[in-house]
């Protein structure tokens, strides 16, 4: 599985289905799985609008 630098969505790519970028890691560490982003506080403050499971942490960069 593989995090998109984008915007975190995790996917087994090769682009990222949030945002159709191709820049994916697998370099990241923790999960966080937002089934509804709307009401999750923490997916509030990362950004992330639509549900899936993301990367808390990119590591590359
Ligand atoms: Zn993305």
């Amino acid at each position: 599985m593989k995090a998109c630098k984008n915007c975190r969505l995790i996917s087994d790519g090769p682009t990222c289905p949030g945002c159709n970028g191709t820049e994916l890691t697998e370099k990241f560490s923790g999960q966080l799985k937002v089934t509804d982003p709307e009401k999750s506080e923490i997916a509030v403050k990362l950004g992330i609008k639509m549900p899936g499971t993301y990367a808390i942490k990119i590591r590359e960069r």
